[in-house]
């Protein structure tokens, strides 16, 4: 094991971590990329899942063209639902045209970053090795920030979990199981429940569901003036704006970003799943949890109406659809000082234009930097332009040649901490 020099270590290998990883390599830089690619997909999404987002929305982004799922399956309709497996082995065959790998990093992972002299960083992998890096790339998705609600909080994970942490649904056979929550996540995952021989019951504050309508593969040209352009986003004039400009979100008020980045795409299911949720899936609406408690054979959970009516409900596990809260503190793979350092605002890293944090040389990409662009890092869709924007200011910043190989002991800050 020896330790080593890079410009750039990119943590994680999903859509964000890949683009960023294509656009620097095509810069010429020494990029590691750490991790499995698509790793998330494959193991934390279920089984028999089908992508939300449209094919010209669901492209990784590279500045080499013939990238993108459209070029590797250029049939591939609008109103076509992708297969999870499909777009797991579009993201893979991505990562072996674009992204090489060192042998090794693909099976590991970053376990820590520290600030490290001269203005860099010292990356340890879950190896053993140490490399010195001018930047780093902070694109381990969405995984880390999963949300459980309070009220379900401390239950053992035997009988309450959330949805991230299941690829098969099999293991459900024959139990009742509440599904909490009402967008697409938690109406794909009680229907594959029920698929799986499980008896769901999805509970849900709204008080009703919502649908996404079919998309139209062409639209007449007076829909298009009267209900706005198409957009990775969907349809619609502004939408199209936090779709398509997330550089100019950036400059609106913090409030009015927070409050686009909740009210685009709200909980709703797409049309395709809306009948396969029959009759073997229960569904109470307006109702929020208010407790569980652990019995014997499973846990009782506590349920409240609009009205103030608790109705209590025994299950054998809970399973929580209730999304991800972007939050530094829980990113254990920052060294505490590092993670002290970041100038954040409610939990989330302020970022430059340029995915920058206040920490320089220190990079966030995806769901981490959706309260400063907007909804579209919440998506695939916003993986080119968060790439773009990252990789060319990290080259504005990188002499071209390689930096010297220097030894860890010279480069770590003598006053960094380790948890
Ligand atoms: C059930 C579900 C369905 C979704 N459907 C869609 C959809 O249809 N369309 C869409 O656009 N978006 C969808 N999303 C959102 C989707 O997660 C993001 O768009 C996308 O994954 C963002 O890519 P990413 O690279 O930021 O994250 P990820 O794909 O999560 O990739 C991050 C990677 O980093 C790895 N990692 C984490 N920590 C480390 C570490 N310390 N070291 C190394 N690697 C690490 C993880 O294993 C992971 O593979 C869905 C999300 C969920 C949960």
């Amino acid at each position: 094991m020896s330790d080593s020099a890079s410009d750039v270590v990119i943590a994680g290998a999903g859509p964000y971590g890949l683009s960023t990883a294509a656009h620097l390599q095509n810069l010429g830089l020494d990029v590691r990329t750490i991790g499995e690619p698509m790793r998330f997909w494959e193991a934390n999404m279920p089984e028999g899942m089908f992508l939300k987002s449209e094919p010209f929305a669901s492209n990784l982004g590279s500045p080499q063209p013939g990238m993108r799922f459209t070029d590797l399956h250029p049939g591939w309709r609008i109103g076509q639902p992708i297969p999870l497996e499909t777009f797991v082995e579009y993201g893979r065959w991505f990562a072996a045209e674009a992204v090489p790998q060192r042998p090794g990093d693909r099976d590991a992972q970053v376990v820590n970053v520290e600030r490290a002299r001269p203005g860099g960083y010292a990356v340890t992998l879950s190896t053993g090795e140490t490399i010195a890096a001018r930047a780093v790339v902070v694109a381990v998705g969405v995984g880390p920030f999963a949300h459980i609600p309070d009220e379900l909080a401390g239950m053992p994970s035997w009988l309450v979990s959330h949805s991230s942490a299941h690829r098969d649904l099999t293991l459900f056979a024959g139990k009742d199981v509440a599904v909490i929550g009402a967008g697409q996540s938690a109406l794909e995952t009680a229907v594959l429940l029920a698929d799986a021989g499980a008896h769901p019951h999805v509970i849900a504050r709204r008080p009703e569901l919502d649908w996404n309508t079919v998309p139209q593969e062409r639209r007449p040209l007076r829909d298009q003036l009267l209900g706005g352009p198409r957009s990775g986003l969907g349809t619609g004039y502004r939408t199209w704006l936090w779709a398509e400009r997330p550089g100019l979100v950036r400059y609106l008020p913090e409030a009015t970003r927070r409050r686009i980045v909740r009210e685009t795409l709200p909980p709703a299911g797409s049309w395709w799943l809306r009948d396969r949720l029959d009759e073997r899936v229960r569904v109470s609406t307006g109702r929020r949890v208010a407790k569980a408690v652990e019995q014997e054979d499973g846990l009782a959970l506590t349920t409240v109406d609009r009205a103030g009516r608790r109705l209590v409900t025994g299950f054998e596990h809970v399973l929580t659809a209730t999304g991800y809260v972007p939050d530094v503190a829980r990113l254990g793979l920052l060294a505490p000082d590092l993670r002290g350092r970041i100038a954040t605002r409610l939990g989330a890293p302020v970022l430059s234009r340029d995915f920058e944090a206040s920490t320089p040389g220190l990079y966030f990409a995806g769901l981490a930097a959706a309260s400063t662009f907007g909804p579209v890092m919440r998506f695939v869709h916003g993986a080119d332009f968060a790439a773009t924007r990252i990789a060319h200011h990290i080259i504005r910043r990188t002499p071209r040649q390689q930096p010297p190989r220097a030894r860890l002991a010279d480069v770590l800050e003598p006053d960094t901490t380790r948890q």
